[in-house]
């Protein structure tokens, strides 16, 4: 899990800040509100950002009824709907698991899509095209 911690990190932007997150906390608990996610650990890229829009990849594991986890990989864009709703996940791999093989094993797999996915076309456009979204208004 480490390796493949680190590959996510060497794909950050130049200059970019890198982190991961950890709630070691949400561990110890279960999820009582489908809509409030107990992220455990996570970390995103920002790929693309002018100001007014853009394009992250995440890594996060989420807290499921013990012993389980989500893993999850996604690609994120800037929403232009009206209503606005902030961002939209244009791409995800999700894995449920619930020992320690299998969280490794969907960790590598989730880390292997941000590695990839940071090496196809980083323009929110594109993304937001192939999932039928909205875009700007060209200037
Ligand atoms: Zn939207």
């Amino acid at each position: 899990m480490r390796a493949a911690a680190r590959g996510v990190e060497a794909v950050r932007l130049p200059d970019a800040t890198f982190r991961w997150d950890w709630w070691p906390e949400n561990l110890r608990k279960d999820p009582v509100d489908k809509g409030i996610r107990l992220v455990v650990l996570g970390t995103t890229l920002t790929l693309s950002n002018n100001l007014s829009d853009w394009l992250e990849l995440a890594l996060c594991l989420v807290r499921e009824q013990r012993p389980r986890l989500t893993v999850s990989a996604t690609i994120e864009v800037a929403c232009w709907c009206d209503p606005d709703h902030n961002m939209h996940v244009v791409r995800s791999e999700e894995r449920l698991v619930g020992t320690a093989t299998a969280l490794t094993e969907a960790f590598e797999s989730a880390a292997d899509a941000v590695v990839r996915w940071a090496g196809e076309n980083r323009d929110p456009l594109v993304h937001r095209t192939a999932a039928g979204l909205p875009n700007p208004e060209p200037r």
